[in-house]
């Protein structure tokens, strides 16, 4: 464990609240503010050797991809959550073409790139992807996508200097524990004037005031960071980015933040582990009952997006 001051300050953070870990044994841990700023962040956290205990080996929702003898409704809910998936990276790549100037065969790193989802929509999309990924998955996205995927951290996959146009980091930055140092090596690798889409999520929405501490995308020790956009904004100027507009309606195709917020129990990270786990008891019912949640905070997340509070905005910045 070590204990973190804030990354914007420097200075040390006031109590805020505390928050068990999710997945078993709910190991209790501190979320602290800064008095100056307004961060939220975890302290004393898991050292980035000791992180990667913390996440289970189906967190990212990867092992569904491989998932192939289900059979009726377990098929047909198993197709629907990709679909529902892949609509939502195909909103949001569409939106980084809209926001940027990329042009076909601009090649893009997704870095936290999980099981390649995104990079084949991009490559859809005419782009050239590539990706990095600390966990397994990205072994797993190598062999299904046959692209340039490296498993570590940025800095140990020593991409090429000046390679990238884009870099895109969906719902990375508050996972990392050296956000700043992550985006030098990122300023490294990136050609002149490239891009970056930063997606995190919004300490500051409706759903983080009315859930409260019991807001799912305070997911403490994996989330070691949370941040309003108004923070990435300052975080990105200050290592060299000019920020070029900030999406905040993305959480119209993002409700699954509110929905686990108010049903805990049905998860999907939770029945993703128990199923890994050979369990499937109450598995179609509880996908079911996961659907029905959804859509029932379905008009709440348009509402909070149309009053620019929304859950998940994206931050579009480029290299001075
Ligand atoms: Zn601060």
């Amino acid at each position: 464990m070590e204990e973190a001051p804030c990354i914007l300050c420097r200075k040390p953070g006031s109590p805020w609240f505390e928050k068990a870990d999710k997945f078993p044994p709910h190991e209790r841990f501190r979320v602290v503010r800064c008095p100056e700023c307004g961060l939220g962040w975890v302290t004393p956290r898991p050292t980035p050797g000791e992180i990667g205990r913390y996440y289970p080996a189906t967190y990212s929702g990867t092992a569904g991809a491989e998932r192939s003898g289900a059979e009726g409704g377990r098929a047909l809910l198993h197709r629907a959550e990709r679909w529902y998936r892949f609509h939502l990276l195909r909103f949001e790549t569409r939106q980084l073409l809209r926001r940027t100037d990329l042009a076909p065969g601009d090649a893009v790193l997704d870095v936290g790139c999980a099981g390649g989802e995104r990079m084949l929509v991009m490559q859809q999309a005419g782009l050239a992807p590539a990706g990095v990924d600390i966990a397994a998955a990205a072994d797993l996205a190598r062999r299904r996508t046959g692209l340039d995927v490296r498993r570590g951290t940025l800095a140990e996959a020593r991409f090429e200097s000046g390679r990238f146009r884009a870099a895109t980091l969906y719902n990375v930055l508050e996972h990392v524990h050296d956000p700043r140092g992550l985006l030098e090596e990122l300023r490294r690798i990136l050609a002149p004037r490239g891009w970056l889409a930063v997606q995190s999520p919004n300490a500051a929405s409706l759903q983080a005031r009315l859930f409260g501490r019991r807001w799912a995308a305070l997911d403490a020790p994996r989330d070691l960071y949370y941040y309003t956009w108004r923070h990435l904004v300052r975080l990105l100027e200050g290592e060299g980015f000019g920020v070029t507009g900030v999406a905040r309606r993305t959480s119209f195709l993002h409700p699954p933040t509110a929905a686990v917020s108010l049903a805990p129990a049905l998860d999907p990270q939770r029945f993703w582990m128990a199923e890994a786990g050979g369990g499937t008891a109450g598995g179609l019912a509880r996908r079911v009952g996961w659907a029905a949640v959804t859509a029932a905070v379905m008009p709440a997340v348009w509402l909070e997006s149309a009053l620019g509070a929304c859950a998940i905005p994206t931050v579009f910045a480029r290299m001075r």
